[in-house]
């Protein structure tokens, strides 16, 4: 796992290497699941940016406004961190499944999902903005 992390690693430019060894105390919740780490990393804005990175396929995302064809800081710090202390990262939650509703399955409670979209936007924009304010509390993000 360690050989991943170096050749990934490699992505990083010495710059963002320099600034990402200052920012190794920034790196927040941690998890990982499978080959993949998650963790927030606080940068210059209030909400914490989230980083993943895909071990296994050699990919990672953050959501800083950072140029994305090239490893930010906040990537490479996550890295650097599991790199020395892969302890510290927690087994990530299983994934969820959708709130079961009187016994429906999953698809019957998706298909509900796009009716209440089609039929009343305002409450998928409403709930668009509250899941943007816990962002920093639980939302995880996908690929
Ligand atoms: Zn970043």
């Amino acid at each position: 796992m360690s050989r991943d992390v170096d050749g990934l690693l490699a992505y990083a430019s010495t710059k963002v290497m320099d600034r990402a060894r200052q920012l190794q105390g920034a790196v927040g919740t941690r998890t990982q699941g499978g080959d993949t780490l998650r963790a927030r990393v606080q940068g210059s804005e209030r909400a914490p940016y989230r980083v993943a990175v895909d071990l296994g396929r050699g990919m990672w995302t953050c959501s800083c406004p950072d140029e994305h064809n090239a490893m930010c800081k906040h990537v490479c710090a996550t890295l650097l961190v599991y790199r020395t202390a892969p302890a510290t990262f927690m087994p990530a939650a299983p994934a969820r499944r959708l709130p079961n509703i009187q016994g429906w399955a999953d698809a019957d409670v998706e298909r509900l999902l796009e009716r209440v979209l089609q039929y009343h936007p305002a409450v998928a924009r409403d709930w668009a903005r509250v899941v943007n304010e816990d962002d920093a509390a639980d939302e995880e993000e996908g690929w």
